[in-house]
């Protein structure tokens, strides 16, 4: 499991603030893609932040992406 730490959340704190796990594989486009690449969605518990990591490497071209960053 991948563990990520938010920096400025933990410098305020003096202790280790962890993104916690929000959604397993939202779909999301990106770029110049005409498909989307399935991801994990993660928050931090304190000042909310939401960052998505975990990308897969297989593009996926049916349905409809949750999140469209495309160009
Ligand atoms: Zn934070």
């Amino acid at each position: 499991m991948v563990r990520m730490v938010c920096k400025s959340c933990s410098d305020e704190e003096g202790v280790a603030v962890f993104f916690e796990p929000v959604l397993n594989g939202v779909k999301v486009r990106y770029g110049k893609h005409t498909g989307y690449f399935y991801a994990d969605l993660y928050r931090c518990p304190r000042c909310g932040r939401e960052i998505i990591t975990g990308f897969s490497d297989a593009e996926v071209f049916d349905g409809v992406p949750d999140y469209d960053y495309g160009e």
